[in-house]
């Protein structure tokens, strides 16, 4: 391969925003250079434009199973939006099928995925249907390179595993060095909530909101930390959205557990007034956990700058209004849960976190490549503008603006989150291991580009 060098940009590196110029030679970074030195075959003029890590998103739904259909992004479409929006690395789930084994997962979700990634990936396999020996089973993952599980606290009857399973699954992390995804909502209490407004004819999307009260976050949060602290586990939990839970976090963290969380674009950016209305359109909104008030979202972006958030995820979960989720016209809960946007966490999160002075270039950095990386056993490899990684970098012009929306979108789905929004930024070019993935939000190149790495366990 050709090597390259990025001249004039603002870099930001592990060590913050710096001048340098980046040699790219075999799709690794060769080496950084005083601005102007370094010599190449050809040569890339980043002036005025920031140049970050590739982002790194670890939470995607992708062709995966969800109320009665799939979403509705493939593994080749997401992934060229993925590209599009200036994210090189992917963390899809695999979810298990009823009574499938872990390492036919992993078969299933290797094949599904070779060949159609425009950017790099793995996967997360999702446990969620019991068998005496899975705890087993999960070590051999590891050894293929899958060093992370998911579970569910909610979904009682379809996903949800019970305490003594979420313990079991902890213990054997412990020693595994695998990490434990948690999606942490009372499932029980939920169930009982939606029963009781839906027989008081409360059915409209709208209710969704009510269903999900802020404690049954926060008590799954620190359920979960209390059965961790048992095992010696290290949990993530994923999509955090309240000030209480990240409350039970950060003192969990304080104490000097080894907990960590993520919080997601949406709940940064969007609140819960979208759900004042009747209007059935609320439905795009039903998302779980669902948006929150402006006050969790101050907490969040704090938790944020403080350390105890350390990624922010997309949950690209896309399933259209038309045809799926009007599927629960008439019962909120038969609306399936998700939404989309794996295309825009980077813009979104730059214009709403660095543009209005709320994180640094150097922490946006971190938030969106570097902390996903470390955590999910991609870095050094991926995640940071250094020597001997690979070149995957977004270049993103600080100076110009995108308007987001559904008819511009390359993500497969009939609606977008930020419709009609100018956020300030615009991806301007994005190269994955040395090679041009995406060009002005558009992605470019070729769809089978993206290779399986192989994550290590956590140190
Ligand atoms: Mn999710």
């Amino acid at each position: 391969m050709t090597s390259f060098v990025i001249t004039n940009g603002t870099v930001v590196t592990e060590d913050g925003p710096i001048d340098t110029d980046i040699l790219v030679d075999d799709g690794v970074i060769a080496r950084l250079a005083p601005p102007g030195s370094a010599r190449a075959e050809s040569v890339i003029d980043a002036s005025g434009l920031v140049v970050l890590p590739g982002g790194v998103d670890v939470h995607t739904h992708m062709d995966s199973p969800s109320g009665l259909g799939h979403t509705t992004d493939t593994h080749q479409t997401g992934t060229r939006a993925a590209a599009a929006g200036g994210t090189t690395t992917i963390i899809d789930f695999a979810p298990q099928s009823k009574g499938e084994p872990l390492p036919a997962l992993y078969e299933r979700w290797s094949e599904k995925m070779y060949g159609q990634c425009a950017v790099d990936y793995s996967f997360h396999a999702t446990i969620s249907s019991w068998y005496p020996s899975i705890t087993t089973d999960m070590a051999s993952l590891v050894n293929d390179g899958i060093s992370s599980f998911k579970v569910y606290m909610a979904y009682k009857g379809a996903v949800m595993v019970d305490d003594r399973q979420l313990f079991e699954v902890l213990r054997a992390s412990a020693s595994q060095g695998s990490r434990i995804c948690i999606h942490a909502e009372n499932g029980d209490v939920i169930d009982a909530i939606s029963q009781q407004l839906v027989d008081e004819g409360k059915t409209l999307p709208r209710y969704h909101k009510l269903a999900r009260p802020s404690a049954t976050e926060a008590e799954a949060v620190n359920r979960a930390i209390m059965i961790a602290r048992l095992t010696d586990s290290a949990p993530y939990f994923v999509h955090l959205s309240t000030e209480e839970a990240v409350d039970r976090v950060q003192e969990a963290r304080a104490e000097g557990l080894p907990v960590s969380a993520e919080t997601c674009t949406h709940y940064l950016s969007l609140d819960d007034s979208v759900y004042d209305s009747d209007d059935f359109d609320v439905a795009k909104y039903v998302l779980t956990p669902p948006l929150r008030t402006r006050r969790d979202q101050a907490r969040l972006w704090k938790a944020l700058g403080e350390g105890d958030l350390s990624v922010v995820s997309s949950d690209h979960c896309p399933l259209c209004l038309v045809g799926q989720k009007d599927k629960g016209r008439h019962d909120f809960r038969d609306i399936p849960n998700g939404g989309p946007g794996v295309e825009n966490r980077v813009l979104v999160t730059y214009s709403e976190g660095v543009a209005k002075g709320r994180l640094t270039l150097e922490k946006f950095a971190q938030v969106i490549a570097t902390e996903p990386a470390k955590t999910f056993g991609l870095y050094p490899r991926k995640g940071a503008i250094r020597v001997g990684a690979d070149a995957d970098l977004t270049l993103l012009n600080p100076d110009s603006t995108t308007v987001l929306s559904a008819e511009t979108q390359t993500q497969n789905v009939d609606y977008n989150l930020w419709e009609g929004w100018a956020v300030r930024g615009r991806i301007h070019s994005v190269y994955s291991r040395g090679v041009l993935v995406g060009s002005d939000g558009r992605h470019v190149g070729p769809d089978h580009h993206g290779q399986f790495i192989e994550r290590a366990v956590r140190s």
